[in-house]
């Protein structure tokens, strides 16, 4: 981490830094960004950086709305000379009339920090990023970059990974700059499909990272005339993009998730069982947040190795190493919640992640034995629509989004943002009606 005595100014200009992006990511996980030259950055770490929210989008503010100023934290400055010499960003917590901005993902994340070291936990959080590379084809459409994708079965594709060596490299060294700890790059199970990993580190950290990370991923794919998107599912027929999030509480004597008693095999503790069955619980509201565009439905409702299945979650189950549950534990240290997909805001889905497994703790649930609960689980929502309808029935998630200042009214904009999200997309004809309806009735 940067040595915190120095000022935003002087850490930039000691990397030879011209210009900072003075960065904060929208409800619907959008970064949104000023660059700010150095000569400035006495300024911006004074008096933050002013936006329009209006203009942002996914903020709760009209036009007549004071602006948004995002004030840094210089703990997440991070120079990115791989992207361009001289350029570095700052990731911000966005505030309104001089308080944190309830509608800010980075600020209800922190909120939830806070009610966990209530009760003397803190979370790290690990965050697997998948991604496709692609560019358009002459007609348009959607090919890989990589030319020959054409393995039966690509996941760990020996070939698949050295053809796109380059751009993997990059981000990954790129990683190894920041101080991350990349520790590996792979070619997932769609063709064209890749996932790169670093170290995981304390929530607002990776979840920072993870906005960084995305963001330099694109920029370097666009260096070699690549899109790379994180898009749920871009191809009907191979499997989508998640963004699975390994989470793990520690107590405050640094021991995680504090050891009372096993009750069900895992070797996890009685803390650790109640922050599952939060995560179970609040699953079909989660949704909403965590898979949050209605193309994540097409990936989470795959059933079929031709309509891309792999392990994306369809049910509420929890389980030892077995990938095909919404919660995996991998051993005793820390779950893996597989629901969410690259759309999501990083911030937010840790934020309803902690404040559902917070909840299963308050209340000592009991998820019951691992897998067994299979056949009677709540099946995850098979639309965003029906996610929106979860979400609204869900006091425990809405009262995440709503943590900062319950009159703000953000889980009820969220809900009518995602809920026209669903109809705007409804309200198009698609190929598949034609197909299916032309001739036919
Ligand atoms: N791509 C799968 C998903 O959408 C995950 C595959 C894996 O376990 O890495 O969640
Ligand atoms: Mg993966
Ligand atoms: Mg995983």
């Amino acid at each position: 981490a940067p040595d915190s005595t120095q000022s935003l100014a002087s850490l930039a200009r000691a990397d030879g830094v011209k210009y900072l992006l003075a960065t904060f990511t929208t409800l619907t996980g959008k970064p949104c960004s000023k660059l700010v030259p150095v000569s400035a950055a006495d300024e911006l770490e004074a008096e933050g950086c002013g936006f329009a929210g209006y203009a942002a989008g996914g903020l709760g503010q009209v036009p007549a709305d004071p602006d948004v100023v995002a004030v840094p934290d210089k703990s997440s400055y991070a120079p990115l000379p791989f992207v361009r010499p001289g350029l570095a960003m700052v990731h911000c917590d966005p505030h309104v009339n001089g308080v944190p901005y309830a509608f800010a993902p980075r600020v209800l994340l922190r909120r939830q920090l806070a009610a966990a070291a209530d009760l003397g936990m803190t979370l790290s959080v690990g965050a697997e990023v998948e991604y496709f590379l692609v560019r358009r084809g002459p007609d348009g459409r959607l090919v890989t970059a990589d030319a020959h994708d054409d393995a039966d079965q690509p996941c760990y594709d020996t070939r698949g990974v050295t053809r796109m060596y380059d751009h993997l490299a990059a981000v990954s060294d790129a990683m190894d700059e920041l101080g991350w700890g990349p520790y590996a790059s792979d070619h997932e199970d769609g063709n064209g499909q890749f996932e790169q990993n670093f170290h995981y580190a304390d929530a607002l950290t990776t979840s920072d990272r993870v906005t960084t990370l995305r963001y330099v991923i694109q920029m370097l794919a666009e260096q070699r005339g690549m899109i790379a998107t994180y898009m749920p599912k871009p191809f009907t027929d191979r499997t989508g993009s998640g963004m699975h999030l390994h989470l793990s509480l520690w107590g405050a004597e640094g021991a995680r998730f504090p050891a009372l008693v096993d009750e069900h095999g895992l070797g996890l503790s009685r803390t650790a069982y109640g922050f599952i069955a939060g995560l179970l619980e609040h699953a079909p509201a989660m949704q909403a947040v965590i898979a949050p565009t209605v193309n994540s439905y097409k990936r989470t409702g795959a059933t079929s190795t031709a309509s891309g299945a792999t392990w994306a979650p369809r049910a509420a189950t929890y389980g030892g190493n077995d990938r095909t549950h919404l919660v995996r534990v991998p051993d005793a240290n820390r779950v893996e919640l597989r629901a969410g997909d690259g759309a999501a805001s990083s911030h937010l889905a840790a934020a309803v992640a902690l404040g559902s497994g917070l909840d299963g703790i308050r209340r000592d649930l009991d998820p019951g034995a691992p897998g067994a609960r299979r056949q009677d689980a709540p099946l995850l929502p098979r639309t965003l629509l029906d996610a929106v309808h979860a979400l609204e029935s869900d006091e425990v998630v809405t009262g995440v989004l709503d943590a900062v200042d319950p009159g703000a009214g953000v889980s009820r904009y969220y809900a009518e943002l995602k809920r026209e999200e669903f109809y705007a997309w409804h309200s198009r004809v698609s190929d598949w009606e034609v197909d299916r309806y032309l001739t036919s009735v």
